[in-house]
């Protein structure tokens, strides 16, 4: 059930019993391979009818935890514990991924700015087509990883968006707050426009994300809140048998923009407050000091809010317009 002019074909099926492992085979006719191709791994296993669960990590390709835990799943997961079909892709952007980086080094496109994607466009917008027009059109529930990346680190959450519709939205949510990460967030996002978890929202899916870390790398302790995570919600979708673990969470909301902080210039970084930290408004969140002299004041960031320390910029040098620090708002 492709779509004719998209040119991505599976190797494996989707609709028959039992654990295929295969790939989503894209043409990519360039300089070190004429007739050559991008091969996103993909895992399916069905067990029967039911509900579809559609996994994905590396959506951005510099973070490590969906990754991780989806070649767990994809490695462990056997048909007779599930009833209907889950769907993994650990490596969604798979060029992005080879490359350790955010964006695709093809195209320099970035997969989850790309959506509804294109079949005629570049290498990653055929990708955000084929999501768009045949996998999530597949799928009741949707879980797509994320973390921080190279540039960002997060307090370990995942999340869901406030949606037009109710029914949806309380859907997302539960979902989300049976993930079981250590916080469970109303994300506000900062730029909506073209991503994955927008498309599949329209389409009227049950839709969780996540922001598990960050730094460009994975600990221990992210690699099992992300494993435990995606049994979680499986569970909660009525496709994995057992118990789930969701432990205990706590409920943030971003009620506005002032969550996001900004770097007003470049600079070296001092931070003034760790994740997971409380601030009042006004409180210093960070020092910038200049990167071309000494003997200057630093310049002074302070929360523009009261709120928690979800998100922080992570390399130890900053550029004008980066994102600092997000604070979110423990829910009444
Ligand atoms: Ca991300």
């Amino acid at each position: 059930m492709t779509t004719p002019a998209n040119p991505i074909r599976s190797t494996i099926p989707f609709d028959t019993d039992g654990v295929h492992h295969g790939f989503l085979r894209l043409p990519h006719s360039n300089n070190d391979s004429a007739w050559g191709a991008v091969m996103i791994p993909l895992t399916v296993i069905r067990n029967g009818a039911g509900p579809t669960a559609l996994l994905t990590g590396a959506n951005h390709g510099d973070e490590y935890e969906g990754p991780v835990a989806l070649q767990a799943l994809a490695h462990e997961l056997q048909p007779a514990q599930i009833t209907g079909r889950v769907i993994i892709l650990p490596y969604m952007n798979q060029p992005a991924f080879r490359a350790a980086s955010r964006v695709s080094p093809i195209d320099g496109v970035n997969l989850n700015r790309a959506f509804p994607g294109h079949p005629r466009g570049t290498v990653t917008q055929k990708i955000a087509d084929y999501f768009q027009q045949v996998l999530v059109p597949m799928a009741d529930v949707v879980l797509d990883f994320h973390s921080g990346g190279k540039t960002l680190d997060f307090v370990p959450f995942a999340c869901g968006h406030e949606l037009d519709d109710p029914a949806q939205q309380t859907a997302c949510l539960a979902a989300a707050r049976a993930f079981g990460a250590p916080f469970t967030v109303i994300l506000r996002e900062i730029d909506a426009v073209g991503m994955y978890d927008s498309a599949v929202e329209a389409q009227g899916k049950v839709f969780v994300t996540t922001e598990l870390g960050g730094g460009g790398t994975v600990t221990a302790r992210s690699a099992r809140i992300a494993r435990t995570g995606v049994r979680n919600v499986l569970i909660h979708a009525g496709i994995l048998q057992g118990e789930a673990e969701p432990g205990e969470t706590r409920f943030l909301t971003m009620p506005d923009d002032a969550c996001y902080h900004a770097a007003p210039q470049d600079g070296l970084i001092e931070p003034a407050v760790d994740l997971g930290e409380a601030v009042a408004k006004g409180d210093l969140l960070a020092r910038i000091w200049p990167l071309d002299r000494t003997g200057a004041a630093p310049l002074l960031v302070v929360a523009q809010r009261p709120g928690l320390l979800i998100a922080r910029h992570f390399p130890g040098l900053i550029r004008q317009g980066d994102c600092l620090a997000v604070l979110a708002v423990e829910a009444g």
